[in-house]
């Protein structure tokens, strides 16, 4: 079973699943590795609290790492929340902390998630527009980031409010950010969080890892983003499928920010 290099335990502000559950439910599946990503959103405001307790959560994660070193070896990641403002802090905090990995994500739009109404309620003509613009502008700007966690994200939520989707009416937007990802050596995430929940396609869709492979892209990650044990490893082995048919061969699991290239 591939190593799952999405998860979240009750660090993060909106799972309450203790980090063991999460470990124990890897091993059930036959994984080696894990990596642990618990939310860190900066500067966001929201009413679930998307800080982390760096400290203590550094100092669990490396109990149980010795804990299990014999059954499965876990990694310690972060899922960063994305903002251009917080370039200099987001630096600061990789150097900072021993971390293994660390996925970038886009979670907040102009002080909005999109996971609630009002996003799509003030961005009525441009919701993905807008969601993709800013995206570029955020990795262009920041480095300190591995791979770029669900780069198609809104895509979860925007189908209620009536808005189609595929790569080919956004190429224009996803393209330079694929582009930006290349150039810089950052890995694209395959998140296999929406299939888990019934949709036919991860985050990013396969058009865009298609469309990553043919402009020279050869970084994928893999995460199940599983806030509980029943989503860990979700859909993993129609992920790997679908990668190996797009042309990877390899995905990348990072041990101390160095990537380790694994066979898909
Ligand atoms: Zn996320
Ligand atoms: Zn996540």
């Amino acid at each position: 079973m591939y190593a799952d290099c999405h998860l979240h335990t009750s660090f993060s502000g909106d799972s309450d699943t203790p980090p063991r559950e999460q470990i124990e439910k890897a091993i059930s599946l036959g994984m080696k590795r894990i990596c642990i990503t618990d939310h860190h959103d900066y500067d966001v405001i929201s009413d679930i609290d998307f800080d982390l307790d760096f400290p203590k959560y550094f100092e669990e994660l490396s109990r149980l790492r010795e804990e299990y070193r014999d059954r499965i070896e876990i990694c310690t990641g972060v899922e960063m929340g994305l903002q251009s403002h917080i370039s200099g802090y987001l630096e600061e905090l990789s150097l900072k902390y021993p971390f293994d990995y660390i996925i970038g994500s886009v979670h907040f739009v102009d002080g909005l998630d999109p996971y609630y109404d009002e996003y799509f309620d003030t961005h009525r003509d441009n919701a993905y527009e807008r969601f993709f613009e800013v995206t570029l502008n955020r990795i262009k700007k920041i480095s300190s980031f591995d791979s770029l966690g669900h780069l198609d994200y809104i895509v979860r939520y925007g189908r209620k409010h009536g808005l189609s989707y595929s790569y080919g009416e956004f190429a224009e937007y996803i393209d330079p950010i694929l582009k930006v990802l290349i150039e810089k050596g950052k890995a694209l995430e395959c998140n296999t969080g929406a299939l888990a929940r019934g949709m036919t396609e991860p985050n990013p869709c396969r058009e865009v890892f298609l469309r990553y492979r043919e402009l020279g892209g050869e970084m994928v990650t893999l995460g199940s983003d599983a806030h509980s044990p029943d989503s860990v490893g979700s859909a993993f082995v129609t992920a790997g499928e679908m990668l190996r048919a797009c042309g990877f061969k390899y995905y990348a699991v990072y041990r101390e920010r160095k990537a380790e290239m694994m066979k898909l």
